[in-house]
């Protein structure tokens, strides 16, 4: 079998699709993906950890990662900065492991310039009536980013024609099933002797 590079796979999808939760959930069913943690300057909510959930950067700091070409891609999302560090994705691609990027939609179009042989996958909540009261549930966010959160997700599901796949989050353990099947397609796709 001769598979030389590792796979890059890009979730996206509207904020509070789930996508999070997905990926914390394909994470613990014991897989090979190496998970690259974004940059973000937005503060850290309850129980987050620095170099675990995210790495938490001044504006200063992100500008200067952008600035020295260290990211592969970066968006100002909802009055922060959101970006995926260069080096740690590029070397494991190298060492011919997966790697899994989970990003919103303006970072994924960057990601498909600059790797167009990755697989991107769109996971979508089962109508926006839901995907409201799932931001709202999550109780993090003030009326008006609600509101700014919804009208981002309106428009990013527009963008939905761009991705290989389209995975409706309708049921948690469904959609993470969907996306290990994607995986594993992928490599069957690409498995020479
Ligand atoms: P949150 O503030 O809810 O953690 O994330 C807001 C949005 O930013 C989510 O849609 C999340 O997937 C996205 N995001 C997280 N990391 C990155 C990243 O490295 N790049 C981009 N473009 N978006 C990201």
């Amino acid at each position: 079998m001769i598979e030389e590079k590792g796979i890059l796979f890009i979730l996206s999808g509207p904020s509070g699709v789930g996508k999070g939760t997905v990926r914390k959930s394909l994470f613990d069913k014991d897989t090979d993906l190496k998970y690259s943690i974004s940059m973000t300057t937005r503060p850290p909510r309850e129980g987050e950890v620095d170099g675990v959930d995210y790495f938490f950067k001044t504006k200063e700091e992100f500008e200067d990662m952008i600035e020295n070409n260290k990211m592969i891609e970066y968006a100002h999302y909802v009055g922060n900065y959101y970006g995926t560090p260069k080096d740690y994705v590029q070397k494991q691609l190298d060492n011919g492991n997966d790697v899994f990027l989970e990003i919103e939609v303006q970072g994924a179009l960057q990601v498909k310039e600059n790797f167009p042989e990755g697989v991107f996958v769109f996971l979508i909540p089962p109508s926006l009536e839901e995907l409201k009261d799932r931001i709202i549930s999550r109780g993090t966010e003030t009326e008006e980013k609600v509101r700014n959160r919804l009208a981002a997700a309106k428009e990013e599901i527009e963008m939905m024609d761009y991705y290989d796949y389209v995975v409706v989050n309708d049921q948690i353990d469904t959609a993470v099933q969907t996306v290990q099947s994607i995986v594993r397609s992928e490599h069957c796709k690409r498995e020479r002797v």
